[in-house]
């Protein structure tokens, strides 16, 4: 049995880079719910096919993405990938017959991503981004998670978990899901440095974003061409460049020099290049280990494709667990071979 700990389960796609504004607005928060939490962490190769990608890059992708979060500081034995545990898609068609279609029907993220889905592919959108919550469901109810970290947009999406969860707990006359709550954190969002009016992101290409394993002197180059005026800032107000330069530093938990500039800054003796120089340094020492650790854990990639290989296998123990009495409770049948 585990211990008292509440369960936390999140999940990320495995989409290449890992920037500073996935770090710190996402994945660094996943390292600090690990004091706290029973966490499991998933790396969700079943969501990522939902949309045109490449076979080629998938599977090279995922381990990436492996390296990428162990090398922050998620523990492997918290990490699994989703298609090791194909119990998820199992789970995913059962909730498929308790999601009402209505209800799926009204989610907006597949609207936003069925438009992006039309321009990749030539009008081609695939059943599975239309089902994906449905899936996300099963992601979060298959390990009976009690908190799932995520952001405002996804609330829609644990909505759904909730009202699929109920609606099977009425219809086999037991209170068997729990019910998932969101887990909010303040996290920071972090804006491109090359154009501050626009998140940090992936697809805006790679020049807007500082990829956390980055070497040292592209990490100080990008912050010393930082743009810090777009000329567009009302009088008295502060740019979001410079704006943003500043909550580098305080994610970067150097409040102390945080304090220090904005003292100059509110007196007018700030100079940008002092700013940027410190961001830099800051930046730096607080990413050098995480690159570290990932040259460290690159030198054994079969000891760390074993050792994801085996953590799935135990946290598949659970979603094992669970869908053996999913079949129970439902009257599917349950044999073992
Ligand atoms: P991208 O926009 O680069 O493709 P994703 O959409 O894959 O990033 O986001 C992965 C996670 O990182 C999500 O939890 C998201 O909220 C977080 N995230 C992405 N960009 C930022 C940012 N600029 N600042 C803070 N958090 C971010």
């Amino acid at each position: 049995m585990e211990n008292n700990k509440k369960q936390v389960l999140s999940c990320i796609q495995p989409t290449g880079d890992m920037h500073i504004g996935n770090y710190f607005g996402a994945t660094k928060n996943w390292v600090d719910l690990q004091d706290k939490y029973e966490c499991r962490y998933g790396i969700v190769d079943y969501h990522a096919i939902t949309m045109p990608y490449d076979v080629k890059k998938l599977r090279i992708n995922t381990w990436e993405m492996a390296l990428n979060l162990l090398a922050v500081g998620i523990k492997p034995e918290n990490l699994f990938i989703q298609s090791l545990i194909p119990e998820h898609a199992e789970l995913g068609w059962i909730f498929n017959c308790f999601a009402s279609f209505g209800m799926v029907s009204k989610q907006t993220q597949f609207k936003d991503k069925s438009r992006s889905s039309e321009e990749k592919s030539e009008g081609f959108i695939s059943v599975g981004l239309f089902d994906y919550p449905v899936l996300q469901a099963a992601d979060i109810l298959i390990y009976r998670a009690d908190y799932v970290p995520v952001g405002k947009d996804q609330e829609q999406h644990l909505e759904l978990s909730r009202a699929i969860a109920n609606r099977f707990n009425n219809q086999v006359g037991k209170e068997y899901f729990v019910m998932p709550e969101a887990l909010y954190t303040d996290t920071p969002k972090i804006r491109s440095t090359a154009d501050p009016t626009s998140k940090m992101s992936k697809s805006s290409g790679e020049k807007h974003y500082i990829n956390v394993f980055s070497d040292e002197a592209k990490i100080r180059k990008q912050i010393r061409s930082a743009v810090t005026d777009t000329g567009e800032t009302p009088e008295g107000e502060m740019s979001p460049g410079v704006e943003n330069l500043f909550l580098l530093l305080t994610a970067c938990g150097n409040e102390q020099a945080h304090a220090a500039l904005m003292t100059d800054y509110v007196s007018g003796s700030l100079r940008y290049s002092d700013l940027k120089q410190t961001v830099a340094d800051t930046l730096v020492a607080t990413l050098a280990p995480f690159r570290e650790r990932k040259e460290e854990l690159k030198k054994d990639k079969k000891q760390l494709k074993n050792q994801i290989k085996y953590t799935s296998s135990q946290i598949r123990l659970r979603a094992q667990e669970t869908l053996k009495e999913v079949k129970e409770l439902t009257g599917l049948l349950n044999v073992k071979f």
